[in-house]
């Protein structure tokens, strides 16, 4: 079975024909966010017209991996502010325009820990986890080997969880979530406003070289990753844990995470490691989910 994968990110689309979890005829462009917001709903139709024309006769299914919440076919976020002119896009409507050609849609994390899943011995672990610690803190989750999407297609948006109930106010309005305090963007909210301000990249140097505002800063972080993790592992029962993201694959993060994880008691540890998949997690993610979707249905 060859599957058209469409993954449609803030500020990128990728395609691509994927088959046994191979990438081919990988294209890349840009998402319509530069528009206008009046400009961006009809720009992104027109340019799932021209996806879908370019592969015409080369697939047998249509799997899309997207940011945002897909809700019944539609993309959404929990702030739809945040997709501007995208918010409320009728994704699969737009996509069955062109094709009569089983589709399947999940959110981009969702995706993504497909094709972590991919990587570890599915027989032994069977509840699994993957966070990405990036601009926000997003998550997928398998339980029991399954994705799980929930009936809104909230499910694994597990950085939206308390951190800290005094913390900064999250950009889906509740006050300390993990996001809040744990992401890039959480960071570089403080690191701007030091007397020598940088980036979440910088402050990564900084860390590294022991300058001790990087290091409270990035320990913050990594705590909050640690109790999120250990709040997974009671209540879920899961068993391993991989970290991705420009955050969570920052060198000396994920020792970080550990070494927190390790300070409580055992009940709480489970396995961590980073991600593997790269930027082609959500392209075969999702194409691996809608073949096992289309097989079981
Ligand atoms: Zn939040």
């Amino acid at each position: 079975m060859r599957c058209l994968a469409i993954d449609i990110g803030g500020t990128k689309i990728a395609t691509a024909i994927v088959q046994h979890n191979q990438v081919q005829q990988r294209k890349q462009i840009q998402t319509p966010t530069d528009k206008p917001q009046a400009d961006q709903a009809g720009s992104l139709h027109q340019t799932i017209s021209e996806i879908l024309h370019a592969y015409q006769g080369q697939f047998d299914f249509i799997a899309v991996a997207s940011t945002g919440i897909i809700n019944k076919g539609v993309l959404t976020a929990l702030n739809p502010k945040n997709l501007g002119g995208l918010a409320e896009f009728p994704l699969e409507e737009s996509i069955a325009r062109h094709t009569d050609k089983p589709i399947a849609l999940l959110n981009d994390v969702q995706a993504a820990v497909c094709a972590e899943y991919l990587n570890e011995e599915q027989q032994a672990v069977k509840n699994f986890v993957f966070i990405t610690v990036s601009t926000g803190v997003g998550g997928g989750i398998i339980l029991n080997g399954e994705l799980q999407i929930g009936s809104n297609g909230i499910a694994g948006h597990i950085g939206h969880t308390l951190a800290d109930p005094n913390g900064p106010v999250c950009g889906c309005g509740r006050v300390g979530c993990v996001e809040a305090i744990a992401a890039g963007r959480a960071i570089e909210a403080v690191s701007s406003k030091w007397d020598s301000p940088c980036s979440p990249k910088e402050v990564f140097e900084r860390f590294r070289q022991g300058n001790q505002q990087a290091v409270e800063l990035v320990e913050k972080s990594a705590k909050a990753i640690a109790n999120l993790i250990a709040d997974l592992k009671i209540s879920l029962d899961i068993q391993k844990v991989v970290l991705g993201g420009s955050v969570g694959l920052a060198e000396g993060y994920l020792p970080l995470v550990q070494h927190y994880l390790t300070e409580l008691p055992a009940v709480y540890h489970c396995a961590l490691d980073n991600a593997k998949s790269g930027q082609d997690a959500g392209l075969i993610g999702a194409a691996w989910w809608a073949e096992h979707h289309f097989k079981n249905n």
